[in-house]
């Protein structure tokens, strides 16, 4: 018996009656969506909150859960003890345990599993606050003095070079006190006694509370609108203003001002005392944007995955405990832990990047959503080229459409035009990465001293490397995918698992001469352009070249400032880019999206290529695109060469809705995976079979298409097949997979992963 179930024998023994036990429901980091009741001993009702982390027995072990509730009926007769509390407050508020509550059901997996997935690791592992010892100078000195201090004969020749790098720099400016000694060679105690001398000021404070916070401070005045956007803004008040502000759909063309209207309503919010969150596909590549951002406001906390723990964790204090007024982030930051949210903007709410690709596999636009209804906050998607999704919600009314249709001032969009690529077969006997007229765009771009973008949605020197003798594709030996050529590296690579290999001169199947690198990636077109435009710097941005932390803003900086001519790069540099300088974009191939086996292989190439013209135009020059394409007639590719977003989207609705596809219906993919071919292919069987029999049931309003293997076969080793749910109504998805969840646990090495609302297909 337990020293608590004796007490209370005891107590009542004395008094005839049992004490009301208190119970704590609490949730573990498996993919198993139940409540565990443990009894909460009397020593640690005080200090549970739901929202903290507990120690609980769980078989014959002991581990770490989340209490998300008390109660005090359990839902089994017996109930263990806890163990512990591990938080001194609740990691978790209320509102953040709704949402993973929904995530958990919505998306198919454990409430523990998605509580441990919003919650940064850093958190979790509750990081020290690091103390950081800063130096400021001493009293002021004049030059005459300062020249007696240094010297002064009792001077070590360290602590003269202390006082030099600190007389050297302005009167005020910190260092860490770390950084100060490894500049001068001088020690810790050498700074304390230069402190006790008055020299210099030493002050120990928590390392990042301040550093987290520092932004340009609001050293910028709002734009006067113009009058579109004033419109837009007005409406945006209005809506502010109501009781329930709903979601507005802000579809601005590039370069309309989207952004300048982000920035007023939030100045707007914090007036009433709110705060905001600010939603980017991507941190690093919209340095740009954050820059502005930080220029407006004080008080703005940007998140990114570089973030160093100790830093993190103070940032994530600053936004817990208040003191932050924006945060800016990528998609999961929507799960900061930010009070009074009074406004969710998502930039560029049509990317992919907002999905998260494993489990929970939310997407952070429906999180904001969901996020804004508990929360009771205005949610803003902006976006040059709305998701089909956002736009017929917009079409059936369920959020308001606001249209930006002109760019600022006096810019016009670009002139698009495309070239028939197989035409230019023809006329140039052969195949040609650059066309005649991007070339002579090219030319006459850069005599003008105007900057050029290429674009080009593939990296490596060339995609696919085979056999002419005997057909043979040299493929990764891990996935089922082509091997890429990497020139500088002299390597083949795998852009799936990463293997890479040395390139063979023979054909590895039947040793004829013969191999062949067809194809072309970014790498290769650095080389083709060099050789046509030599005397012009080429800047290449690619995953590849744009390796390690901080290479994009100083890249950008350098193309900025003119050291380079042409800004060659994949989807890296198609989005947010402000250079008025850049009068033409070129897309090498438009159709690297088109011929995916996905529904959405259609928007996507229209976004991309909408996308990347938004690049050029950008100041008085004007500016042209140029858009090569084997599929020149393609709608994707001519609608976004229009700027008609609107022919696009009815264009794309029409061939939709027949089959259903969002966002007429809703999807489920599970994907199956393991080591054995054999095993994987029985289990997508079996489980697609048991759906099946849920979906006749369902009179077709449920169907099951496959199984089948998946688009790539095998990656690192693992087989894959994959099926797909298709409804009318996700909660026929949703009961399906409740009926399966059982067969859905791993069995025989092969795991099934559930994808609600799907964005990859391969
Ligand atoms: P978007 O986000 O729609 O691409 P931006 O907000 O980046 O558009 O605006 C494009 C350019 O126009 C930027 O250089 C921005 O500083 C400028 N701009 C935006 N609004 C105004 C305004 N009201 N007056 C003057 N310039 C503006
Ligand atoms: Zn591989």
């Amino acid at each position: 018996m337990s020293i608590a179930d004796k007490s209370s024998k005891l107590q009542e023994s004395l008094t005839g009656q049992t004490p009301q036990q208190l119970f704590a429901e609490v949730v573990f980091n498996i993919p198993l969506n139940k409540l565990f009741h443990y009894n909460v001993p009397p020593d640690l009702r005080e200090l549970l909150t739901p929202g903290m982390r507990v120690k609980a027995p769980f078989g014959n072990k002991v581990i770490t859960g989340f209490c998300v509730g008390l109660t005090t009926i359990p839902s089994v007769y017996k109930t263990k003890d806890l163990m512990g509390i591990l938080d001194a407050f609740p990691l978790a508020d209320e509102t953040m345990l709704r949402i993973t509550k929904w995530l958990s059901s919505y998306y198919c997996c454990g409430w523990g599993e998605a509580i441990h997935a919003v919650i940064p690791p850093v958190v979790r592992r509750g990081a020290k606050e690091k103390i950081d010892i800063f130096v400021t100078c001493g009293k002021p000195l004049t030059s005459l003095e300062k020249e007696t201090v240094l010297q002064s004969k009792k001077r070590a020749i360290k602590q003269v070079k202390v006082l030099e790098f600190l007389f050297n720099q302005a009167q005020n400016t910190e260092i860490r006190a770390k950084d100060l000694m490894k500049a001068t060679g001088g020690t810790m105690s050498m700074l304390r006694q230069l402190e006790r001398e008055n020299l210099l000021r030493l002050e120990e404070r928590q390392a990042d509370a301040v550093n987290a916070l520092k932004g340009g401070g609001a050293s910028r005045q709002h734009l006067a609108l113009s009058e579109e956007q004033e419109a837009a803004f007005t409406l945006i008040k209005e809506k502010l203003a109501e009781p329930s502000q709903g979601i507005i759909l802000l579809h601005g063309i590039t370069g309309s001002g989207k952004t300048e209207l982000y920035l007023q309503t939030i100045a707007k919010l914090l007036e009433q005392g709110k705060k905001a969150l600010f939603l980017v596909p991507e941190i690093s590549l919209t340095s740009q944007s954050i820059q502005r951002i930080k220029e407006r406001f004080n008080n703005v906390a940007v998140l990114h995955s570089h973030l160093q723990g100790a830093f993190h964790y103070a940032q994530w204090k600053d936004i817990k405990e208040g003191r932050v007024d924006v945060v800016v982030g990528a998609r999961s930051s929507i799960f900061a832990p930010l009070k009074d949210v009074g406004l969710i903007i998502l930039d560029e709410e049509h990317e992919n990047t907002y999905k998260q690709e494993n489990s929970p596999r939310y997407n952070a636009r429906d999180i904001a959503i969901l996020r804004a209804t508990y929360e009771n906050a205005m949610v803003i998607l902006g976006t040059a080229t709305p998701s089909l999704e956002s736009y017929y919600e917009a079409e059936k009314g369920n959020y308001t459409k606001i249209v930006l249709s002109k760019r600022i001032g006096t810019l016009q969009l670009p002139q698009v035009e495309i070239v028939d690529m197989l035409e230019e077969v023809r006329k140039k006997r052969g195949y040609h990465v650059v066309s005649q007229r991007l070339e002579y765009y090219m030319k006459q771009a850069l005599s003008r001293r105007e900057q050029v973008i290429l674009f080009l949605n593939r990296r490596g020197f060339t995609p696919y490397i085979h056999c002419k003798r005997c057909g043979f594709v040299l493929k990764c030996h891990r996935c089922d995918i082509p091997l890429t050529f990497h020139k500088k590296l002299n390597i083949v690579l795998c852009h799936y698992c990463h293997a890479e290999a040395i390139p063979p001169e023979s054909c590895p199947d039947c040793m004829a001469n013969y191999i062949n690198y067809r194809g072309f990636g970014t790498e290769k077109i650095e080389e083709v352009i060099a050789k046509k435009f030599p005397g012009y710097n080429i800047l290449r941005m690619d995953s590849d070249s744009m390796r390690s932390h901080g290479s994009h803003e100083k890249a950008l900086k350098a193309f900025e400032v003119g050291e380079f001519q042409i800004l060659l790069g994949t989807q890296m540099i198609a989005k947010g880019l402000d250079f008025p300088n850049v009068t033409l974009v070129g897309v090498i191939s438009a159709d690297t999206m088109l011929n995916l086996p996905d529904f959405r292989a259609g928007e996507r190439t229209f976004q991309l290529i909408s996308q990347v013209a938004g690049r050029t135009g950008r100041g008085q020059k004007g500016g042209r695109v140029i858009v090569q394409s084997f599929n020149p007639r393609h709608y994707s590719i001519t609608y976004a060469a229009a700027h008609d977003y609107e022919g696009f989207a009815k264009k794309e609705l029409e061939y939709r809705k027949p089959l259903n596809y969002p966002p007429f219906g809703r999807m489920a993919r599970i994907i199956f995976r393991g080591a054995s071919e054999k095993n994987t292919e029985e289990k997508a069987s079996v489980i697609a079979g048991k759906l099946k029999e849920v979906a006749k049931e369902s009179n077709n309003q449920l169907q099951i298409l496959g199984p089948s293997p998946a688009p790539v076969m095998k990656i690192n080793n693992l087989f894959r097949w994959h099926l797909l749910m298709k409804t009318k109504d996700h909660q026929r998805i949703h009961d399906a997979l409740l009926c399966v969840a059982d067969t859905l646990k791993p069995t025989k090495g092969v795991q099934s992963l559930v994808d609600v609302d799907p964005y990859m297909m391969l």
